[in-house]
């Protein structure tokens, strides 16, 4: 039987649960989701006609304080992989000590086909329905595959419109609407700035070859700041494919490619590649930064990089997982590697709850503590434990949550 992806997760937590001795009732407080919702999204389309699309917030777990995780627009976003995402934002936000619990939300459908207008509408039609679970204290939506800033802005609009001023509501808005600088990078910062601290644990230096799978939000982001820190990236690619040069490509030029073209195909500084092929390239770093369960059980015994780092949620199904570490290969996972996103969305958060804005700098430098200093509470457990990476952190951050269940007295 194929596993759901909240299957799959839920294997990881298994792992986590039963070394640390959690069963019985509070082990089923921790894997089901608290509260579920699903709604009907109808859109008047720019042709007149009604388009019903369907939409979901699944709140996981909220112990450790209010809900907090993106919303997803993909055609594959239903249920169980919206129950799955915002299961790790739980283990997520308590594995790097913020005051949060873990939510996710999704609609169903390929924002690439709807025009601005049309995504606009669904926007505020799915916030609309969604609007008695959020709160700036209980539930904050941000940013995930296929929404941006933009889709941030008309749901701040959408929820301000019966609420008032809410700019607390949600993170992942433009600056100018009280947006964090250094939000929109965040993610990708915090992926490069435990690449340089591995970097010292696995002896690599700036010769080694680096490969990133998606150049949206994240891969691009990625691509970049580890670009301008000397690495070599050697293959990115898009839904499209992907594109290849053994000399290193030049990210700057294929960053400005995209933005003029809107897709990376065609790009001539490299040779153009399939995403099958990308994945298991000779490299010494591979950053799957696009969607899930991309690395399976198909193709783990291929993949060449000795280091993976998980910029995208929940790339590698466990088989995968068991496959790579037979192999010797380490994986960081994504609950400690991206959580750059949701580290600078909490300090979006509190600068609106305080109306104070901080500098970039101010913002680069907390992020940098804040996931080193999980990255290296991972490492010690993961060596004194004598543990994978991806146990150490379901481990660190189930540990906190069933901690906090606890002293709530619910058990
Ligand atoms: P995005 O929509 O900005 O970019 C997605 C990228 O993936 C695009 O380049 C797209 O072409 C590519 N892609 C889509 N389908 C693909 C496929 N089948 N094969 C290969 N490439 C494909 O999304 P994003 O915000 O960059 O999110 C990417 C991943 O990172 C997701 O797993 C998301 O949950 C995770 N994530 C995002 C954030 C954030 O702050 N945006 C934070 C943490 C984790």
């Amino acid at each position: 039987m194929t596993l759901s992806t909240f299957g799959q997760v839920n294997l990881f937590f298994d792992k986590a649960a039963d070394r640390l001795g959690i069963s019985g009732g509070l082990r089923e407080m921790l894997v089901k989701p608290w509260r579920e919702l699903q709604v009907q999204v109808p859109v008047r389309m720019d042709d007149n006609q009604i388009q019903v699309f369907t939409g979901f917030r699944v709140q996981h777990n909220g112990a450790r304080g209010p809900y907090k995780g993106g919303v997803r627009y993909h055609p594959a976003a239903d249920l169980e992989e919206v129950r799955a995402l915002a299961s790790l934002m739980t283990w997520k936000t308590a594995l790097v000590d913020l005051p949060y619990g873990g939510a996710k939300g999704g609609v169903q459908v390929d924002p690439k086909q709807l025009s601005e207008n049309e995504l606009n509408k669904l926007t505020r039609r799915y916030t609309q329905s969604i609007e008695h679970l959020i709160a700036p204290n209980r539930d904050i939506p941000a940013p995930d595959l296929g929404t941006t800033a933009q889709t941030m802005a008309w749901m701040m609009d959408a929820y301000g419109q019966s609420h008032g001023h809410s700019p607390a509501i949600v993170t992942g808005k433009p600056v100018e609407m009280g947006g964090s600088l250094g939000r929109e990078a965040a993610t990708g910062r915090g992926i490069s700035y435990i690449l340089q601290e591995a970097a010292r644990d696995f002896s690599l230096d700036t010769k080694a070859r680096i490969v990133v799978q998606g150049f949206g939000n994240v891969g691009s982001w990625t691509a970049r700041l580890i670009y301008d820190n000397g690495y070599k990236i050697i293959g990115v690619s898009g839904v499209e494919g992907g594109v290849y040069n053994s000399d290193g490509l030049d990210i700057p030029e294929l960053q400005n490619y995209q933005h003029i073209n809107g897709a990376i195909s065609g790009f001539t500084g490299g040779e153009q590649i399939s995403n099958d092929e990308l994945l298991v390239l000779d490299c010494d770093v591979l950053i799957p930064a696009a969607i899930d369960n991309v690395i399976t059980e198909d193709n783990a015994r291929y993949i060449r990089a000795p280091l993976i780092l998980e910029g995208a949620n929940h790339p590698t199904t466990p088989e995968a997982d068991r496959i790579l570490t037979e192999r010797g290969i380490t994986i960081l996972p994504d609950i400690l590697v991206n959580a750059g996103g949701v580290i600078v969305s909490y300090f979006e958060w509190t600068q609106n709850i305080q109306e104070f804005h901080w500098d970039e700098q101010r913002v680069n430098e907390e992020l940098s503590k804040t996931i080193l200093k999980a990255y290296m509470n991972v490492r010690t457990r993961a060596k004194d434990e004598g543990i994978t990476h991806r146990q150490a952190s379901f481990e660190i951050g189930v540990k906190r949550v069933a901690r906090v269940v606890e002293l709530r007295g619910f058990v």
